[in-house]
């Protein structure tokens, strides 16, 4: 039977953070029928999802993500975690992630986390400044984050990711320094550090559209992004993913495999998968998703079947990301040439400008090539 990373999506937050395009909603942090009906009808359909797809593949990783999946309370979330391990035969010791957010967890749900085999918690902190997290829209504040991290320590996990968010408005080097350093004092084994990016349709692209927000230049921004790689490379993390840094022995098992173009099955609404060439999407709306399983109806809304010279450009897309780079074997045999075979022109451009080098068995970004991956990426399209 296929191993595959698992992902499971709960689509629900308190409220929508004003920048964000991933596929959640608000339902706010006053329990009532309504919300409660909603997302135990997303649980059920998400259930019987699962159920369809038990004894058709075997689970390699797990990884619970949203939205704000430590919104569910602890028994509904452990629930869907103990299923896809059991019907999914995770092997023991395999990594269960799940995200959070501050402001969501407590000691009682982290143990129950603990006690259904979760390995991993990843936090989205985004920033230890008040008035940062004001403007972000997010729906804690800094002394949450600080609480929810001494929970999640106390509860014994051992395995901690902190998002943060860099390039605000305003933002100079001084404030991303306090937020990273203060990050650092709490020793996580993984830090996510992201640019803050417009996404079309957010109420954040109409503002800079407006002229209302002013976001920082490029070179701002990759100024905050040096000062990160320097720090973290100093206190001895490992920059493995553009954005990813881990302690030895820490990378996330499961955000890997997408980088490395390798199958991944979702659940849940908007969920993606990538099986035996074919990647799919899932409908975006929980309701639609929810109907649509009750009747026994598809939920795909969106499928590629990838041929051969598209996955080879999403092989080199992907794993460009990786600091590794694209390993010229592993490409080999996947799919029967090199990559400077399948790329020649590219590969000699970006060479040229100083994007991309080859170390005589990988080709990885340069430094520069960091700064600018979105311009090296295009020309695997
Ligand atoms: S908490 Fe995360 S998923 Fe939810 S709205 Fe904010 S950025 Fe989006």
């Amino acid at each position: 039977m296929k191993e595959v990373g698992l992902y499971v999506h709960i689509p629900f937050c308190l409220s929508k953070c004003p920048y964000c395009d991933f596929n959640s909603s608000a339902v706010g942090r006053n329990p009532g029928p309504e919300r409660e009906r909603g997302i135990r009808d997303y649980l059920d359909a998400l259930k019987q999802e699962m159920e369809s797809w038990r004894g058709r593949v075997r689970g390699r990783t797990l990884f619970v993500g949203g939205g704000t999946p430590t919104l569910l309370d602890a028994e509904a979330l452990a629930g869907v975690i103990h299923r896809a391990r059991e019907w999914f035969s995770l092997p023991a010791g395999a990594e269960v992630s799940v995200e959070a957010n501050p402001g969501t967890v407590d000691p009682s749900k982290l143990a129950a986390l603990r006690a259904a085999g979760v390995t991993r918690l990843s936090l989205g902190v985004q920033s230890f400044e008040e008035q940062a997290l004001r403007w972000l829209g997010r729906a804690h504040t800094a002394d949450d984050a600080r609480q929810a991290i001494r929970w999640i320590r106390a509860a014994g996990f051992q395995n901690l990711n902190l998002d943060l968010i860099f390039g605000l408005p305003g933002q100079n080097l001084s404030p991303w320094q306090a937020t990273l350093h203060e990050a650092l004092r709490w020793e996580p084994e993984h830090l996510a550090v992201y640019g803050l990016t417009v996404e079309e349709g957010t109420p954040l692209a109409a503002w800079v559209a407006a002229g209302r927000v002013e976001l920082p230049t490029d070179d701002e921004t990759a100024e905050l992004y040096e000062y990160a790689l320097d720090t973290l490379a100093d206190q001895g993390y490992e920059h493995y993913e553009i954005s990813n840094f881990a302690r030895p022995g820490y990378r996330c098992e499961h955000n890997q495999t997408y980088w490395r173009n390798e199958e991944y099955l979702g659940f849940g609404a908007g969920a993606f998968s990538y099986l035996e060439n074919e990647r799919w999407g899932h409908v975006a709306s929980p309701a639609e998703y929810v109907r649509r399983v009750k009747h026994g109806e598809g939920l795909v809304a969106e499928c590629e079947q990838r041929n051969r010279s598209e996955q080879m450009g999403e092989t080199m897309m992907l794993g460009l990301r990786l600091c590794e780079g694209v390993s010229t074997s592993r490409f080999q045999e996947r799919f029967g040439c090199p990559p400077d075979a399948a790329f020649p022109e590219a590969l000699t451009r970006l060479t040229q400008q100083r994007l991309l080098t080859f170390d005589g068995r990988n080709w990885k970004l340069t430094r520069r090539g960091l700064l600018l991956a979105n311009q090296v990426f295009l020309a695997f399209v």
